[in-house]
Formats: C-alpha cells, sequence, structure tokens
C-alpha cells in the first residue's frame, strides 16, 4: 500500500518502546521529587506523538500542554480512553480556533488580549463551560511574544472583571530568550508581584472571576529559577519528553 499522511498517523505505534517509556518515568519521578508538592506539573507535549503522552500518563503525569490546536486535537482524539487528564493551552490562540480550545481544554495559558478574553467568555457561556485563564505578561519588549504589559493589564482588570464565564487564575509570562538568569529571575518576581497586586484589587472590589492565585511560569530552561520565585505551574516539555525534532 503506498504510505500516505493518513496512513502513517493510524499507523503510528499505539506505545512507545519500554526504555523510552522507562526514561519518561525516570525523568517525571525525578522532577516531582525537585518540585514543591504544591506546583502543578504540566507535561508539554507538542510535536510528541500521542504516545509520548501516554507514556507520562501512565507514570502518573495528568497535566498535558500543548500549543497548536489541531496537533492536540489529532492526539486527544487518540486518547479517549484517559481519565481525569487536564489540557492546558499554551500558545496563540487565534478568534477562529476558540471555539474548538474552549470545547477541548480546562485551562488557557495564553489569554493576550481583552478582546480574546471577551470572545473565550462569551463561546465558553454558549458552551456552558467555564474554562481556568492566565493572562499572558509580557513584562520585556520581545518581538517574538505576544502579551499584556503590566500596565496595560492593570488599566483592564474592570473590563476583564465582567467575563464572568472565565475563572482568571493567574498570569504566565516566559521571559525572554537567551537573557542571563539574574534578569529571568527578576522577570518571574515581577510577575510574581503583579499577580499579587490584581489579587489584591479582585478583593478589594468583590471581583469574584478572579482568584489570581496561579503563577504559570517556567520551562525546561528556567523553572528552577520560576520555582523559587513562587511559580505554581511548570510547563516542561524537552527536559521530559527530550529534544523536539
Ligand atoms: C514549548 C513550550 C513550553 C515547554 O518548553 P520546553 O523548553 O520544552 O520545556 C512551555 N510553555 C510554552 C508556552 C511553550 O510553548
Amino acid at each position: 500500500m503506498p504510505p500516505s499522511s493518513d496512513l502513517s498517523l493510524r499507523d503510528a505505534p499505539e506505545s512507545l518502546p519500554e526504555d523510552e517509556r522507562a526514561a519518561i518515568a525516570a525523568r517525571i519521578v525525578e522532577i516531582r521529587q525537585a518540585l514543591p508538592e504544591t506546583v502543578r506539573l504540566v507535561g508539554v507535549t507538542k510535536t510528541k506523538s500521542a504516545a509520548h503522552v501516554r507514556a507520562a500518563y501512565e507514570a502518573g503525569l495528568r497535566d498535558f500542554g500543548e500549543n497548536r490546536l489541531q496537533e492536540a486535537l489529532d492526539k486527544q482524539a487518540q486518547l479517549q480512553d484517559l481519565q481525569g487528564v487536564n489540557w492546558h493551552f499554551l500558545g496563540q490562540l487565534q478568534s477562529n480556533k476558540v471555539r474548538k480550545a474552549v470545547q477541548q481544554f480546562d485551562w488557557i495559558h495564553s489569554i493576550d488580549s481583552l478582546k480574546l478574553a471577551q470572545r473565550v467568555d462569551r463561546i465558553a457561556a454558549e458552551l456552558k463551560r467555564s474554562p481556568q485563564v492566565c493572562l499572558q505578561v509580557k513584562l520585556r519588549p520581545d518581538p517574538n511574544k505576544a502579551g499584556w504589559s503590566a500596565q496595560e493589564l492593570l488599566s483592564q482588570l474592570p473590563q476583564l472583571a465582567r467575563y464572568n464565564q472565565l475563572r482568571i487564575s493567574g498570569v504566565m509570562v516566559i521571559p525572554p530568550f537567551g537573557i542571563e538568569s539574574a534578569e529571568t529571575l527578576r522577570i518571574f518576581g515581577e510577575a510574581s508581584i503583579l499577580a499579587d497586586k490584581i489579587r489584591n484589587e479582585a478583593k478589594r472590589q468583590v471581583w469574584s472571576n478572579m482568584s489570581m492565585d496561579q503563577l504559570s511560569m517556567g520551562m525546561s530552561g528556567d523553572y528552577q529559577l520560576a520555582v523559587q520565585a513562587g511559580s505554581t505551574i511548570v510547563r516542561l516539555g524537552r527536559t521530559i519528553f527530550g529534544m523536539r525534532g
């Protein structure tokens, strides 16, 4: 039979070789032991197969992050038998993909504008869903990244407070690539202070959709620094699953 992309997907191995599964499990155990118990570990499986998700699930992981919608949907379709998975959407969310994202994900970490927040809120109401969301902030200039500046975000809180279908759970930040660790740590610290500020304001104003008690920060290269600065959710890809192709 001639190979086609469809067939190669269907023929993809259901599970990884034993040694690869063992290696993934060992890394999860090792990372978990080093993390405070209160920190949620999200395994980022972008570019990796459904079999990678399955291997990590078997090792006890229940939170998985993806940054491209279609790729995530394809994997989810192969993993419907897994119970109790929390799916986290991490990537830039185009407005025409909001409906699918709200249907298929429990968390959206990448809410980066009022317009997107409003749209997610409206569609979530239609679908009777209430996703947990993080507000993505950009605390240094970075042409490669989306996100609110601290100023912008603080000034737009009253509008965000009206989106009652959202559970606005925290901030998400990705420091610019290639900066020194002292600067990375400063950025994580600033994100933490910003989240505190928003949480206090939300309390004062009794904005019930804004708990703001989560800090989604830390990737393979910087998660120890993020934890030092109070991260509650680390998003790890390469350090669990190995380099991406
Ligand atoms: C890819 C990605 C990660 C994981 O990155 P690693 O360096 O592989 O740990 C985390 N967060 C977001 C938003 C990503 O796109």
